[in-house]
């Protein structure tokens, strides 16, 4: 049998550290900000039944745990310092300590995120991921700072987490290989760090949001905290592989509100077109423009010929869903 202590020393706490001044092991960890830098902390938790299916794949549960947190720093254009784990495990199981934590570590070395702490308990398998970041004060790119005129930008593809999930609830009927294909975007995200990174750092962006929730409810948390509206061409929403595969109906509802993408939606302004290509360009990550903000308060659907859709949305709740 493992004891608490044995699991964390053998699956938890590696070398030295190299960023903290003091790692696991002691009461708290000591981190030495970099002099003159902001940091930029969040927390994110995963829960057995609700975020993920019982039996989960661990390695890519280790993954999408510290995903889903690097998510949020690389949609503050932060980078990836620490992170902290407080885990509650119904059992000491090696297989699944061991998967987990090597999904975990994957993700963690490439993005130079040391695992600083946390807290082991047995309990319904829960995970609670806190992480912290830097950036250069004034630099972060807030869910305020939305100007009319800007446009709105999309990273990568949406829609196929959510295709998915509706292939696994049998809503669609997917095949075997489809379903394997836009599973690998549910479990398996990817957090745009660098371009988040980029986007602040060159102050090519005014604001920023991951794609957690859908992006018509994620937006609107935009558009409600800088107090305008905006324009969304849904038929520009770039679509995940699996997805574009599908009906017009499916494709606009999934990409506009799918939810679980984790790509980043942010606003520049139309003068830094160029500069968000090539920051885009630069670290590999399409990004595609699929509206603008306006004055008028409200978010307006359109089709590719600018007509009026009115599509039934409703972005994820988890007290109302
Ligand atoms: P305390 O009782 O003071 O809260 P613990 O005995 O829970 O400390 O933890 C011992 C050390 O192991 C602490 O440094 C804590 O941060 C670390 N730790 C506990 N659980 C984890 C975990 N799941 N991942 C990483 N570090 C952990
Ligand atoms: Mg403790």
């Amino acid at each position: 049998m493992l004891s608490e202590f044995d699991l964390i020393k053998h699956y938890f706490n590696r070398d030295r550290p190299a960023r903290a001044t003091l790692g696991i092991g002691d009461d708290c960890a000591l981190l030495t900000p970099t002099p003159g830098m902001q940091m930029a902390i969040s927390s994110d938790m995963l829960v057995e039944g609700r975020h993920f299916f019982a039996g989960a794949e661990p390695v890519q549960l280790g993954h999408k745990c510290l995903a889903v947190n690097l998510s949020d720093l690389a949609a503050m254009g932060a980078r990836p310092v620490a992170c902290t784990l407080a885990l509650a495990l119904p059992a000491a199981e090696r297989d699944w300590l061991h998967g987990f934590s090597t999904g975990l570590f994957a993700l963690a070395d490439a993005h130079d995120c040391e695992l600083i702490g946390g807290d082991t308990t047995k309990g319904p398998l829960n995970i609670c991921i806190t992480v912290f970041g830097e950036l250069q004060p004034g630099h972060a790119l807030r869910r305020d700072a939305a100007k009319v005129g800007d446009d709105i930008w999309i990273s990568g593809t949406l829609g196929d987490a959510r295709l998915a999930l509706a292939g696994y609830l049998n809503e669609v009927p997917l095949d075997e290989a489809s379903l394997r294909a836009a599973a690998v975007r549910m479990h398996a995200p990817t957090p745009r760090v660098e371009l988040g990174m980029l986007l602040a750092q060159q102050r090519v962006a005014h604001a920023a949001i991951d794609i957690s929730d859908g992006l018509v409810g994620d937006l609107g948390h935009i558009l409600a905290r800088s107090r305008v509206g905006a324009t969304l061409d849904v038929d520009a929403l770039p679509a995940g592989d699996v997805l574009a595969t599908r009906d017009t109906a499916l494709r606009r509802a999934y990409t506009a509100a799918g939810g679980d993408d984790y790509e980043l939606c942010f606003t520049a302004p139309a003068s830094a077109r160029a500069a968000v290509l090539a920051a885009a360009g630069s670290v590999a990550t399409p990004v595609t423009r699929v509206g603008r903000i306006e004055a008028e308060p409200g978010l307006r659907l359109v089709d590719a010929a600018g007509h009026a859709l009115d599509l039934k949305l409703s972005s994820f709740d988890h007290f109302t869903s």
